[in-house]
């Protein structure tokens, strides 16, 4: 496995090669959202009721 350098930018945990800089699709969607202005479906980052992301 290969892993980069800097940490996700979407949630702080350690980026894998395979999604660029991010750690997971999910981030890698996040960010995408975020780029597109959230035409689509955003994944909340901000809502408590989203899924819990575990430590
Ligand atoms: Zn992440």
């Amino acid at each position: 496995m290969t892993a980069t350098e800097k940490p996700c930018p979407i949630c702080g945990r350690p980026a894998l090669a395979e999604f660029r800089r991010f750690c997971s699709r999910r981030c890698a969607n996040v960010d995408l959202s975020r780029w597109l202005g959230g035409v689509y479906r955003v994944p909340a980052d901000d809502q408590p009721e989203d899924e819990p992301e575990p430590e």
